[in-house]
């Protein structure tokens, strides 16, 4: 069981979220205030609306709410990152800007904490408000990802979870460039449990999320997280460097015993498959 007089920090990357802070500091602050201690902690991802301004607002209002402002639109992995680098409490909690992530379930991932979890994270159940075409694409990518990689993943997982401080801490020690948080949280280990929901529709504006932006996680997921394609190349590439060598044995047989052998043809096609071979295992090595 883990103490009672904690800091919670809640970080919430935010893109061109105008129309969201107030409503979600609101509901946000329903919730924390009745533990000992909190912070939230906005990172604004280069905006360009009136989010910063509003985040400047809030603070100079209320200095438990602060906020990191890049110099640019990093991304929300990035946000998400440097949120939690600079979060300071015991528990730390990532949710979306525009509400999809109800407040109300924060209390829900703090009790799994104090029972000993260091990882809580969140499912999405009941997809209504879910728009069609992320929910395909999220099927597949989900369906892909526990093919080709050792990690588990679950339809419906995203950045709405709970980390306790070290495992906050061993996530802040890697050092990967292209980030793919809920792999890199999977693979840490730690105790961990998820937890259901049902997501809320967006209180304000339209998705940050571009195409571009959804394909570049996807490959960040995949190349990060995916060994099994380069072992699959690699046990490819032994079956037909080792097929190519009974091959080249049975041409020598043709050549040397038989009188059907056509000149030439048969080292050029040994060649080719063989070093084919090498190749693949080059590769997955
Ligand atoms: N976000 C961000 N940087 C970006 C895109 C999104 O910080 O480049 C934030 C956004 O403000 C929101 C969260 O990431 O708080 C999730 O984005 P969104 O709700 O648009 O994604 P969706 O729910 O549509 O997948
Ligand atoms: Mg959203």
């Amino acid at each position: 069981m883990r103490k009672d007089n904690f800091r919670v920090s809640v970080i919430v990357p935010a893109f061109n979220e105008e129309g969201c802070i107030l409503l979600l500091v609101e509901r946000l602050l329903k919730i924390l205030q009745r533990y000992f201690d909190y912070e939230i902690l906005f990172i604004d991802d280069g905006s360009n609306d009136g989010t910063l301004q509003l985040l400047k607002k809030v603070h100079s209002e209320n200095p438990k709410i602060n906020f990191l402002s890049f110099s640019r639109n990093f991304g929300h992995q990035s946000a998400l990152r440097a949120g939690t680098l600079h979060a300071s409490g015991d528990c730390i909690i990532s949710l979306d800007a525009d509400l999809q992530h109800p407040p109300e379930l924060i209390p829900d991932l703090i009790d799994h904490w104090k029972e000993g979890y260091d990882i809580v994270y969140t499912i999405r159940k009941d997809d209504r408000k879910i728009s069609f075409f992320k929910k395909i694409t999220g099927w597949i990518f989900y369906k892909a990802m526990n093919l080709i990689s050792d990690i588990n993943f679950e339809q419906g997982e995203a950045d709405f979870r709970l980390l306790d401080r070290n495992a906050a801490a061993e996530l802040n020690n890697l050092s990967e460039s292209a980030v793919f948080l809920r792999g890199m949280v999977k693979w840490l280990g730690f105790k961990q449990i998820g937890i259901t929901y049902v997501p809320d529709e967006r209180v304000w504006g339209g998705t940050k999320y571009s195409k571009r932006k959804m394909f570049g996680l996807a490959i960040s997921g995949i190349t990060g997280f995916s060994i099994k394609p380069l072992r699959i190349s690699t046990l490819i590439g032994v079956s037909i460097a080792f097929l190519s060598l009974l091959y080249g044995i049975y041409a020598l047989y043709i050549k040397f015993f038989t009188n059907n052998s056509i000149e030439g043809w048969t080292s050029v096609f040994f060649m080719v498959t063989f070093i084919g071979g090498i190749q693949l295992i080059m590769i997955g090595i």
